[in-house]
């Protein structure tokens, strides 16, 4: 009897030292913040986003937006800003004046948000607006188009500086070239589109959040105007690429009853909350 107890308490032992069995794992929140990467005043925007005269003469501002996105313990950045050795400052060049009021690390401190934690580095295209603070976050695998990374080999210019990728194309850095939609996190949460024309590889990013599907449209819109009169801005890589993804946002927007935002639209700044608050 006691002998049989015993074989019983070992065998209890041993099913405790088991692995418990795999649980479906419940998703992890999902927050969304706007950041401020910076802010232009366009001379001429007639000229500058409109390649069939759809706009008067004359100046515009227009913002420039990055975001940051929990999912869970884990971190993303949408787009790296304007360069952070600019803070503090406004740049005049001859067809803008570019200003940065605070880099992104000095944004996502007071949240507590350590730039080693960035897991991904999402970029919707290879111009300087939008990638440059990317060097900051020495962890991060980044997630940029395979024909912007082409562009980035072979040119340079203004808008065109490898060298603030540069630890990625130099393969120091982990970097993903994506050609079509990638689920970043494989949760179906947060997903990049392949928006192609304003750039080769250009993307947009869907965010599934709790409250309701967010579009962040990277630069396939500059502001609202552009939705109803499909202003292509002149500098386009691809008309009639451009027009096909604009199809397919407004599409995926329509479908999922996304809430759409214009990254360098003032007035989309409002659909979000403001910093530090975030939407979830
Ligand atoms: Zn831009």
């Amino acid at each position: 009897m006691i002998g049989r107890m015993a074989a019983a308490a070992a065998a209890f032992l041993a099913l405790g030292g088991m692995q418990a069995p795999p649980q479906p794992q419940a998703p992890g929140e999902l927050a969304l913040w706007r950041l401020d990467c910076g802010e232009f005043v366009i001379k001429q925007y007639g000229a500058f986003f409109s390649d069939t005269f759809q706009y008067p003469p004359g100046p515009k501002r227009i913002v420039d937006s990055c975001y940051l996105i929990r999912n869970g313990d884990r971190y993303m950045l949408w787009d790296a800003g304007l360069p952070g050795e600019l803070a503090g400052q406004t740049v005049d060049m001859p067809a803008q004046t570019m200003t940065l009021n605070e880099r992104i690390v000095d944004q996502l401190a007071p949240i507590g948000v350590r730039p080693e934690q960035i897991e991904f580095l999402g970029i919707s295209h290879y111009h300087l607006d939008h990638i440059g603070q990317a060097a900051d976050f020495p962890n991060a695998t980044l997630v940029i188009g395979k024909g912007d990374v082409e562009v980035l080999r072979t040119q340079t210019g203004d808008f065109i500086q490898p060298d603030r990728l540069r630890p990625w194309l130099d393969g120091e850095r982990r970097m993903v070239e994506a050609q079509s939609d990638i689920d970043l996190f494989h949760d179906g949460r947060v997903v990049m589109l392949s928006m192609p024309g304003h750039t080769p590889n250009h993307f947009a990013l869907l965010v599934r959040l709790a409250s309701g599907p967010v579009l962040l449209s990277g630069d396939l819109y500059h502001f609202t105007e552009q939705v109803e009169n499909r202003g292509v801005p002149p500098f386009n890589h691809n008309r009639a690429d451009t027009l096909a993804s604009m199809d397919r946002f407004d599409r995926i927007a329509r479908n999922l009853g996304a809430r759409t935002i214009i990254q360098h639209e003032p007035a989309d700044v409002a659909k979000l909350p403001a910093f530090p608050e975030a939407a979830r």
